[in-house]
């Protein structure tokens, strides 16, 4: 007798720790719901998305070489777009009259260096946009790599190397390697940037991830704007985002442009299949700050899907977004 009830305390005991460690792991899988989207995700992608078909160029854009094309926007500034690059990336390279700042380096499919050392020979800067691998990808190449002066940025920091985490690069969904960098300089949020004749204001605009800057111009009334806004889906479900937050730099931003304000964002191709340099105005940005706000409000609209939800914001873009409660 003892032996069947021993038997069968052992079996409710094993019972109880498995469907604890299930109920568990739901919780751990729905409170980090970002992160367990990015993982899942590996398998789906796994690797960059390379088309071999090249689009058609608007101007002023031309091609560099068979990967790279480059526009000369004016003002000193060039874009350097990743059109056969799935998420066809579009950095910005900001030529002073003294030295020059490259803003985003892309996901390292190619060197990107042969391209800003033939628009430039002026000493340069590189800052990313952000910390997502799809731009940082080229940063290692560089010896003068800049980063927002933020207290969590400086932790990662040993021995003036900057180590990525693994869901601030994401760069395991497409299979990119996680690059240390050296960081030389630590540029201060609000504080401007000379690259002489030229002057680049740098605002810390957290939502998409809590590093995330823009560069404004006002001298030429342009923002180059990283992945804050471009045409297309907007992210503002992964690892790190945060609505409450972005809907409030929206409206910062908002608040010191013009209707004239170009906004150039950091991904493009939406309009297949012309390639044009990625380019949005104020309105744009209103809109995208009035769908976070909706988004990060309890009575905003659950949008489609499950998760990421999908929110239109207006013919250009789709916000991707967590739940408000997701905010960490
Ligand atoms: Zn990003
Ligand atoms: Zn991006």
């Amino acid at each position: 007798m003892s032996g069947r009830r021993s038997f069968i305390r052992i079996i409710l005991y094993t019972l109880t720790v498995l469907i604890s460690l299930i109920a568990l792991s739901a919780i751990m899988v729905v409170w980090r719901a970002p992160e367990a989207e990015a993982w899942l995700w590996r398998f789906r992608e796994g690797h960059p998305t390379l088309s071999s078909v090249k689009p058609t160029l608007a101007a002023p854009l031309r091609w560099f070489d068979d990967y790279y094309v480059v526009g000369d926007m004016g003002e000193g500034a060039f874009a350097i777009g990743e059109p056969l690059y799935g998420q066809c990336n579009f950095s910005y390279l900001i030529v002073g009259s003294r030295r020059a700042l490259l803003f985003d380096t892309g996901p390292g499919v190619r060197d990107i260096s042969p391209v800003v050392h033939a628009l430039t020979s002026l000493p340069m800067e590189v800052l990313p946009s952000h910390l997502h691998f799809d731009h940082t990808g080229n940063l290692h190449r560089f010896d003068d790599v800049a980063l927002p002066d933020l207290p969590a940025l400086h932790t990662q920091v040993h021995d003036g190397v900057f180590s990525l985490g693994l869901y601030q690069s994401l760069g395991f969904v497409e299979g990119f390697e996680r690059r240390p960098f050296r960081v030389a300089h630590w540029l201060q949020p609000g504080s401007e940037i000379d690259l002489g004749g030229r002057r680049l204001q740098l605002l810390n605009v957290p939502g998409h991830t809590p590093e995330s800057v823009v560069l404004v111009d006002r001298g030429a009334n342009r923002v180059y704007a990283g992945d804050f806004i471009y045409p297309s889906d907007i992210y503002a479900f992964l690892p790190g985002a945060n609505l409450a937050d972005y809907a409030a730099s929206a409206r910062r931003v908002d608040a010191i442009v013009d209707e004239q304000t170009k906004f150039h964002g950091a991904h493009g191709c939406d309009r297949p299949p012309l390639v044009d340099v990625p380019t949005l105005s104020q309105v744009d940005v209103r809109a995208l700050g009035v769908a976070l706000t909706l988004a990060a409000g309890t009575s905003g609209p659950l949008g489609s899907g499950r998760f990421p939800r999908v929110i239109p914001v207006n013919q250009r873009m789709m916000l991707m977004a967590t739940y408000p409660w997701m905010a960490h």
